[in-house]
């Protein structure tokens, strides 16, 4: 099952991903985190991302074709992945076409998640993560069960994400905005794309991930 989770920052793919993942045993592929965890370790090719993320534009096609490409090379991927924040321009989505078509693979479906630009403010506004599994929280609208305690791994150490500031989230928006119409439309002509409402409670977003899916 190949599947793509789209949806503007901020929309919940993360958090559904978290459980995709455990329910139905396939990788997460985020091209986000891949760079995050580029930038951490300081390779060339966090370098190369690190100043697109932080005005919180898109970091160039060849790259993050590049990056992609060679994931779903890996064999984790042989019975199935989770696209998450890929592709995000229409160049991307072509070149992930002939990525599948080269290793026999074809998308299978794509959920979009979709919230309204106001609300998405205040979720990225309120997101924190734990530093040491990657699970994601918000403040007010998803807290941990235990205070300072990660309710997946226990750890008690969580960040806020740099381009989550309210001047990148901004340009981030719109730049999602823009770049995504064009995506939606696309795979909506193929006759893939299905769309939930993201602005409900999580537990019920990911009722409909589920019915899409078991469909
Ligand atoms: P994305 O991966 O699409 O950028 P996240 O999954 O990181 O989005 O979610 C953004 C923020 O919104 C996080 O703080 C998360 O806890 C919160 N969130 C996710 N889904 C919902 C929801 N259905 N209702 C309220 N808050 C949510
Ligand atoms: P995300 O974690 O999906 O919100 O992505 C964080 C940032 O990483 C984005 O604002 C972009 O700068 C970069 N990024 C992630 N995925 C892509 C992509 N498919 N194409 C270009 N840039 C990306």
């Amino acid at each position: 099952m190949n599947l793509i989770l789209m949806g503007l920052p901020g929309a919940g793919k993360g958090t559904q991903a978290e459980r995709i993942i455990d329910a139905y045993g396939i990788p997460q592929i985020s091209t986000g985190d891949m760079f995050r965890a580029a930038i951490k370790n300081e390779t060339t090719l966090g370098l190369q991302a690190k100043a697109f993320m932080d005005k919180g534009d898109l970091v160039p096609d060849e790259v993050t074709n590049g990056i992609v490409k060679e994931r779903l090379a890996e064999d984790d991927t042989k019975n199935g992945f989770l696209l998450d924040g890929f592709p995000r321009t229409i160049d991307q989505a072509k070149a992930l076409d002939q990525m599948l078509k080269d290793l026999n693979k074809k998308i299978d479906g794509v959920i979009e998640i979709h919230v309204a630009e106001d609300i998405l403010v205040e979720r990225l506004a309120g997101r924190y993560i734990c530093r040491n599994c990657g699970a994601t929280y918000h403040k007010i609208f998803n807290p941990t069960k235990v205070e300072d305690t990660c309710d997946r791994c226990g750890g008690h150490e969580f960040f806020q994400r740099e381009d989550d500031k309210p001047e990148t989230v901004k340009n981030r928006l719109a730049v999602n905005i823009e770049s995504s119409a064009p995506i939606l439309a696309y795979y909506q002509k193929l006759g893939l794309l299905q769309t939930i409402d993201g602005n409900r409670p999580i537990d019920d977003v990911f009722a409909d991930v589920k019915h899409i899916i078991d469909k």
